[in-house]
């Protein structure tokens, strides 16, 4: 049993405890509790806190290096059509540094479990080797009218269907049949822009006509939005919906309804200026919102507290203890590993993050929020992968 002592311990799912102790044996942590309970010898973590490593709910790793080289020129579609361009320009040794950069970064800013998008097949073992918690999930498109690779499916910790625009409900369907039958993530990007919202409920736009170029049949446009589109594709139960700006209240009452958990990711709206982000009316509907960077190809810096500052400008109405649980428990649900990372208590991976608290602010979660040093250590599944102390 190793035992490790700190300042603050901040368990997420439970209050926090000041002059802490968290108790692992092997991979698991077996007790949480003030120092007075324990007595033996433990690794000093010193004046930092203590916490879950953060959960990152969605990610592209092998963009990382795409960072600054696709601006956004006003128009989702010409963004889409830039990054079809970059991707083929290629190669696997790019898409490798990528990934690796983007596992640096996360493990600099204290993420230890993300929800990445692989997506090509070729890219899932870009990460292989990372003592980061990595669920990769594969991105998959049939628009071009290349057959989805199922033989990956098996390996992957989900599956990932693009976007309605770029995946056929054929794909949505199949892929929405083996994640349910096999205990696996289904995530997909739906309801992001106003040009999505265009295509889908009014057959018109720059999105619907790039789609139209590469020979996307129209027919399934002019029916209504892209989340009743994936509602019909019976995609919607149980799926990690990523981004979701635009949303009617019909929609709104969709995803509750199908027990959906929504990311949303606050550089990356920023960066495209998509409409308003509907966090209260998800939130009055009930359904989950956790929180996610996306990649660094659309300005995020992969750093989850740059994420949950930006979330609590917008929305200051929400706690700072609410927002890091969003970008931990929450999104530890929503991947189902409920219990067992994202949180300090008996049972769960010993995922853990000890970082120096900085600025004046006597709410802890605050604290941990605005703070942008550097982790000072950080242990995955019971093993010491950083340490900076
Ligand atoms: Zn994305």
């Amino acid at each position: 049993m190793n035992y490790y002592r700190a300042k603050y311990v901040l368990p997420i799912a439970s209050p926090p405890i000041e002059d802490g102790v968290v108790a692992v044996e092997g991979d698991r942590i077996v007790a949480v509790g003030p120092h007075a309970d324990f007595n033996a010898p433990m690794t000093d973590l010193g004046e930092r806190a203590l916490l879950p490593g953060f959960v990152n709910a969605h990610c592209h790793l092998d963009y990382t290096n795409m960072a600054g080289k696709l601006p956004f020129k006003g128009s989702f579609a010409d963004w889409i059509a830039d990054i079809v361009v970059l991707k083929r320009l290629w190669w696997t040794k790019d898409y490798a540094a990528s990934a690796s950069a983007g596992l640096a970064a996360l493990l600099r800013s204290g993420t230890t479990t993300v929800c990445d998008i692989a997506s090509s097949p070729a890219n899932l073992d870009l990460v292989a080797n990372t003592p980061l918690r990595v669920l990769s999930c594969l991105e998959l498109i049939d628009v071009t009218g290349r057959p989805a690779a199922e033989k990956f499916w098996e390996r992957c910790a989900g599956l990932s269907p693009h976007a309605p625009f770029t995946a056929s409900k054929e794909l949505y369907g199949k892929a929405r049949v083996f994640c349910r039958q096999h205990g696996k993530i289904f995530t997909t990007h739906a309801a992001e822009s106003g040009e999505e919202a265009a295509m889908f409920e009014r057959r018109t736009g720059p999105l619907y006509e790039l789609l139209a170029v590469l020979g996307r049949s129209p027919e399934d446009c002019g029916h209504g939005s892209s989340v009743a589109w994936l509602d019909d594709a019976g995609a919607l139960n149980g799926a990690l919906v990523v981004h979701a700006n635009c949303l009617s209240d019909d929609d709104v009452a969709r995803l509750a309804r199908a027990g959906t958990t929504v990311v949303h990711c606050p550089s990356s709206h920023r960066f495209y200026g998509h409409p308003p982000f509907p966090f209260e009316r998800l939130r009055a509907a009930g359904v989950p919102v956790c929180l996610g960077t996306d990649s660094a190809a659309s300005g995020t810096t992969l750093d989850m507290r740059v994420e949950m500052s930006d979330f609590i400008a917008t929305f200051p109405s929400v706690r700072p203890a609410g927002v890091l649980a969003m970008a931990t428990v929450t999104a530890a649900k929503a991947l189902n590993r409920d219990g067992l990372t994202g949180t300090l208590s008996a049972g769960s991976h010993a995922d853990m993050i000890a970082l120096r608290l900085t600025g004046a602010t006597p709410d802890l979660a605050e604290a941990v929020i605005v703070g942008r040093d550097a982790t000072s250590w950080m242990m995955v599944d019971g093993k010491v992968v950083h340490n900076e102390l």
